[in-house]
């Protein structure tokens, strides 16, 4: 059975996308009758002050933020700080992303530092977590996203989660058309949830957490109906408006 938490699908364009690509998207996304769920969508940051004109403040879409500068306004050239994101109309922004881990060099307490700077300015933050394929072959993926969601429980407890979203990304699945089946990516998300618990039950049991990780409108009603998985990051499939409103659809 369903929990009574929300339920969300975001989406990461990743540095995808153009003035043309944001236009024809989300003047498509406000034609329509929109899914009962909490829709995000995350474009290149450049784009997120278009979106917001074409969305508007009322719109049930809200837009998200791919990274976010763990630091305030000042000398770091090329980061975006959280409260520049707020104001060019942003409400969320993923952090930890398996992409910024690997390109970025970004270890958890860079990640958990962008955590709390999101979270302190008024952003949702997204965690992501997630191993790789050799993890999962070693039986390590326990471990691993426990220990990266440690990085933040563990020194800041289970209160920085409310009001968050936790997103569990198998490196494997990511971009690759492998997707973790419904089974294994409920067994994380309950593990994940069990951890939070061991802090707070009462936060774990709100959490909504997102499955990432290959997410289409052919698998996504599989994945949502598992009782710890409430929702979806969705990379390339969330570029497509059609593709990006079924899978919406499925969660609702
Ligand atoms: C992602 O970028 O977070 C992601 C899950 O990508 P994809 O859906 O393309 O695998």
């Amino acid at each position: 059975m369903q929990a009574n938490r929300a339920r969300y699908v975001i989406g990461n364009w990743k540095m995808n996308g153009s003035q043309q690509h944001v236009a024809a998207f989300f003047d498509r996304l406000s034609q329509v009758e929109l899914p009962a769920t909490e829709m995000v969508v995350c474009p290149p940051s450049i784009y997120l002050s278009q979106a917001a004109q074409i969305l508007k403040p009322s719109s049930q879409i809200k837009l998200g933020a791919q990274d976010v500068s763990a630091h305030p306004p000042g000398a770091y050239t090329g980061q975006i700080s959280a409260s520049m994101l707020i104001e060019q109309g942003c409400r969320y922004a993923i952090v930890g992303h398996s992409e910024r881990r690997e390109y970025n060099k970004e270890t958890d307490a860079d990640v958990a530092a962008k955590f709390l700077a999101a979270k302190l300015a008024g952003l949702t933050p997204i965690l992501c977590v997630g191993e790789t394929h050799a993890q999962r072959l070693a039986e390590q993926t326990d471990k691993v996203v426990v220990s990266q969601l440690n990085s933040i429980l563990s020194h800041h407890g289970a209160d920085v989660f409310e009001g968050a979203l936790l997103a569990y990304e198998p490196i494997w699945a990511i971009g690759t058309g492998l997707t973790a089946t419904p089974e294994q990516a409920q067994a994380v998300h309950h593990l994940l949830r069990e951890t939070i618990g061991g802090y707070d039950s009462s936060v774990a049991a709100r959490l909504p957490i997102l499955y990432g990780g290959s997410v289409k409108a052919s698998n996504a009603a599989a994945l949502f109906s598992m009782p710890d998985i409430d929702g979806a990051l969705v990379g390339g499939a969330s570029l497509q408006a059609e593709e990006f409103l079924a899978i919406c659809e499925s969660n609702k």
